[in-house]
């Protein structure tokens, strides 16, 4: 299960197999320019694997001087919305792309959509059907065992004319009556076997209104949008490798003019950890299991945004995963490596305490401060210093304290010295607790006077360095916590995905945070140092500031501090 992490995006890779027939197709004919789309459904918000499909579409187009379009198949009113619509437009912009005056939707098509089936009928490729879909469904038979033919198959073309068009007039009721197109009913591709052209359906959409009351099957809709567009490479996930034939056929039958559309199935992105499908993550939204489709914990590009990945890191690992032709799952930990490889260069470093201990310094004077200066980010010299404030109180993590320490803790202990990161070494002299409890309160240290900024007038070192804020000056954040949000790698295997969800995904605590905090903004992004990558979330006030952990870090600034 464990993915190999691939050489960064900037270093040269190989093509990937759609690539490869491109370049194939520049030899050996005339190409015409390469015109990809995207064409989301309305009816969610994308996620993750829509951003893989997103860096494709898009991606091919500007690698060969093409154009790619964002085309809404909105062929099913009753799950479609405008809010749908305006969030993948703000996603797709987001990501980095643009589909510039190139926006499209299938209902733009409806007119066209509509003769083409008028056509097929005079044809006699279609017919009117008055089986319920029940009845439908009791006679495709199986792969092996040939469909029985529709009692309707053998109305007249002007009957058929005649009904279709009172259909789409709103004569009959709902469900009562089909479009099927005649193509071969002992097909072993189920989808041959005289499918559903046109439902009746009395829905308003969301933008023909209550215009028509009849609409295009998705797949009678998709590959004649495709082709009114003029798309040349019309990319899809696997599954619809079994539908290319019955696209191929209605292109055919109508004797649409050259060139058609080709199309090219590569394998959707699945994730561990994770449910992809726009179903399940609707069912979490609608049910509270998260705070709508921008939860932070899910995998929404919304939600990924709000978490605190950046285009980068999205564009980066869509990079690295590659395109496939067989269905695969990758690891979550090589997104959360893409994050943590962008921000360790983006993000700025400040100091915060999540669960904190109170430090006294016993020989610091009453009552005076000092600033001292810190690096706001070793990773890039441009970054520059700040100032943070020292005091006689500080809080420091309480994991870094052990009154009684394996060997090689080399943190702060009874008798132990530590360096105070860009501060002092100091020494723990005493240890106060709640006589009740027993639990520590308060530990008393002296500090080494001439250690400013972490250096030993004699030399002496210490193994440990730990991170601190001055108590009086700190800010209290609401930090959340955010974890995985399913338990197990797979959780779609089981019974019912929503049992795997983990109840630790979010965890809110107090952090006590250094003072520069108060002027950060939503959106940005800053490393508590020893702790992880935090974005400002868009709740955050400045009377209270939100941070949402983005993702943990390996402590990379102290390799001493195994425990
Ligand atoms: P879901 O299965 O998650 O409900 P969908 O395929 O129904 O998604 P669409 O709106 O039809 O969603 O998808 C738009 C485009 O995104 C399609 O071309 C589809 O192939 C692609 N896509 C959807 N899911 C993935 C995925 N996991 N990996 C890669 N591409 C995907
Ligand atoms: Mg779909």
């Amino acid at each position: 299960m464990s993915t190999e992490i691939t050489p960064s995006a900037n270093e040269v890779r190989q093509l990937n197999f759609i690539e490869e027939i491109i370049e194939k197709e520049k030899k050996s004919e005339e190409l015409p320019i390469v015109h990809t789309r995207f064409p989301p459904e309305p009816n969610g918000y994308l996620h993750i694997g829509h951003a893989k499909s997103i860096c494709l579409n898009f991606g091919l187009a500007k690698k060969y001087n093409g154009k790619c379009n964002l085309r809404f198949d909105d062929t099913n009113p009753t799950a479609e919305d405008v809010e749908y619509v305006d969030s993948i437009k703000e996603d797709v912009h987001w990501l980095g792309f643009d589909w510039e005056d190139r926006m499209f939707y299938a209902s733009d098509y409806f007119q066209q959509i509509y003769d083409w089936a008028v056509l097929l009928i005079k044809k006699d490729k279609a017919f009117v059907c008055d089986l319920t879909a029940h009845e439908v469904s009791d006679m495709r038979g199986n792969p092996n065992i040939p469909a029985k033919p529709s009692p309707y198959k053998n109305r007249t073309v002007e009957e058929n004319l005649d009904l279709f068009e009172r259909m789409k007039n709103g004569e009959f009721s709902d469900g009562s009556k089909t479009l099927r197109a005649k193509i071969n009913l002992a097909s072993p591709n189920m989808h041959m076997r005289d499918p559903v052209l046109y439902r009746l359906l009395r829905a308003s959409h969301h933008r023909t209104g209550n215009k028509w009351c009849i609409y295009p099957m998705y797949d009678f809709a998709h590959g004649q949008s495709d082709y009114i567009e003029g798309i040349t490479h019309s990319i899809c996930t696997l599954e619809f490798e079994v539908h290319r034939p019955l696209y191929e056929w209605f292109l055919e039958a109508l004797e649409l003019p050259l060139p058609r559309p080709r199309q090219i199935e590569f394998a959707r992105l699945n994730l561990t950890y994770t449910v992809m499908s726009k179903r399940k993550l609707l069912e979490l939204v609608k049910s509270n299991y998260v705070n709508g489709w921008d939860d932070p914990r899910m995998p929404t590009i919304c939600g990924l945004r709000r978490r605190g990945y950046t285009t980068e890191s999205i564009r980066n690992f869509a990079e690295k995963i590659g395109v496939a032709k067989r269905e695969n799952i990758i690891d979550v930990s090589l997104l959360e490596f893409c994050i943590r490889e962008n921000l360790n260069k983006k993000a700025n470093r400040i100091l915060g305490v999540l669960n904190p201990l109170k430090v006294v310094i016993t020989n610091y004077t009453e009552n005076t401060e000092e600033e001292l200066e810190a690096i706001n980010n070793p990773e890039n010299a441009n970054a520059g210093t700040r100032k943070i404030p020292f005091s006689k109180e500080l809080f420091i993590e309480r994991d870094d304290f052990m009154e009684e320490p394996p060997k090689d803790y080399f943190r702060l202990k009874p008798g132990g010295e530590v360096r105070l990161r860009y501060a002092y070494y100091i020494k723990c002299e005493n240890v106060i607790k709640n006589t009740k409890t027993g639990e520590i309160t308060e530990i008393h240290c002296t500090y080494d006077t001439e250690s400013k900024g972490g250096k030993t007038i004699d030399g002496r070192k210490v193994k440990g360095t730990i991170h601190w804020v001055s108590a009086k000056n700190a800010i209290e954040c609401e930090v959340r916590l955010y974890d995985r949000l399913f338990k197990s790698e797979n959780p779609e295997s089981g019974q019912d995905f929503k049992e795997d969800l983990n109840p630790d995904s979010l965890k809110v605590v107090t952090g006590f945070v250094e003072p520069f905090i108060i002027s950060a903004k939503a959106g940005e992004k800053y490393q508590l140092e020893r702790i992880g990558y935090f974005n400002v979330d868009k709740d955050s006030k400045p009377d209270n500031i939100v941070l949402n952990r983005t993702v943990t870090l390996k402590d990379t600034w102290s390799k001493n501090l195994k425990r």
